[in-house]
């Protein structure tokens, strides 16, 4: 299976200006090619069978890519593979979500990256036993942090930038075997509403993904830009501190993942989690300002809609961990299952008027609300799955 590393990395002077270089020149392409297979498909629109031209897929524009190539010198400085897999990436993007729903990349919103996807251009080493480093086309030696190793064989290497910090991040097939099925019972989670996340077997794990000072400091910095003059230089500095906010709140979650996906796929040989949909997500998200007044809840919608925005991150981590520890992991339809009841099968949205306590209207049945949405998804994790 094919798993990520990231590291961080310490760029020279020198490579760090060239790596904005080719990250200026993939999304020039990007937003080139874009514009252009939305031009061809108002073409399209207009005349039909009538317009003959070829559809700038990813040949056409590959071909024309290195036509042009050929007479800009600051796309001549990017490695043409680097940007010929932007267009690919490109290529997917807008099949996948229809080229009218792709988006531009912006210079302010779009974190840098690019990738190399040729493992033949790329060269691995140890330098010690705390560093690494790997050779790229055009940018030379770069070293990286090596706090743990790799692990298998280099598929391709991703350079990109974020909140201040340069990182590699390599593709590796770690040729790991599929484990024997373990054996032990199953388990299903919810995406709580009390906690952050709820097992069938009513174990609750949660952590606070931000400190009460951080979120203080966000609002703090989120008033101050909206005062400053936008572009200017301290509209800048302070946008940078939001951003360093919002990454550490990204770490702290990433590390939840991990250490929920270690234990549900080692203690269990079925795992079950409910399908990430982006209208939960944008629900959950509201939640989290829809209630004023109420601190805590409002402070538990928060920390749901960021564990909601890391749900398909779990979901990935579960899936790989799997295949370590011989469970499996599957996907079911969410809807409903906070509002079923799990002894009688009634569905009554009354029966969860409480956040914390679901309370059949028809049955009687009481139990914790999560707890109870939980095992629901395990029972239809079950008859998905036989
Ligand atoms: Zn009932």
């Amino acid at each position: 299976m094919l798993v990520g590393r990231k590291y961080v990395t310490h760029l020279s002077p020198e490579q760090e200006a060239q790596a904005e270089g080719f990250g200026d020149a993939c999304r020039w392409v990007w937003n080139a090619a874009l514009e252009q297979r939305r031009e061809a498909n108002r073409w399209w629109k207009r005349y039909g069978e009538a317009w003959i031209h070829p559809y700038p897929g990813f040949a056409v524009q590959a071909r024309q890519l290195s036509g042009v190539r050929a007479e800009a010198d600051w796309l001549r400085a990017a490695p043409s593979h680097v940007l010929q897999q932007t267009l690919r990436d490109l290529d997917r993007a807008c099949r996948e979500h229809g080229t009218n729903a792709v988006r531009w990349r912006s210079k302010h919103r779009w974190n840098p990256s690019f990738r190399f996807p040729d493992p033949a251009q790329i060269t691995v080493e140890k330098v010690n036993r705390r560093w690494g480093r790997v050779k790229l086309p055009k940018l030379g030696w770069i070293r990286f942090r090596r706090t743990r190793d790799l692990g298998g064989a280099v598929r391709n290497v991703t350079v990109s930038y974020r909140s201040g910090k340069w990182y590699v991040t390599f593709c590796v097939d770690d040729g790991l075997p599929q484990a024997q099925p373990n054996g032990k019972p199953d388990v299903g989670v919810d995406r709580g509403v009390v906690v952050a996340a709820a097992t069938s077997q009513g174990r609750l794990h949660d952590r606070a993904f931000t400190t009460a000072k951080e979120e203080e400091r966000l609002v703090r910095l989120q008033r101050a830009k909206a005062r400053q003059v936008k572009g200017s230089a301290n509209w800048h500095r302070t946008k940078a501190r939001i951003a360093r906010i919002h990454a550490r709140r990204a770490r702290r979650r990433a590390d939840f993942n991990a250490k929920l996906a270690e234990h549900l796929t080692r203690h269990h040989g079925t795992v079950v989690l409910e399908e990430l949909r982006v209208a939960d997500m944008a629900r959950s998200a509201k939640g989290a300002v829809e209630q004023p007044g109420k601190r805590v809840r409002q402070k538990a919608g928060l920390n749901r809609a960021i564990l909601a925005k890391g749900w398909g991150d779990l979901a990935r981590r579960c899936e790989y961990k799997a295949r370590v520890h011989g469970s499996r992991l599957v996907r079911v339809n969410p809807a409903y299952t906070s509002q079923e009841c799990n002894r009688c099968g009634e569905v009554d949205a009354k029966s969860r008027e409480s956040q914390a306590v679901f309370a059949c209207v028809s049955c009687g049945h009481t139990e914790h609300a999560d707890v109870h949405a939980a095992k629901n998804v395990l029972q239809r994790g079950r008859t998905a799955g036989s």
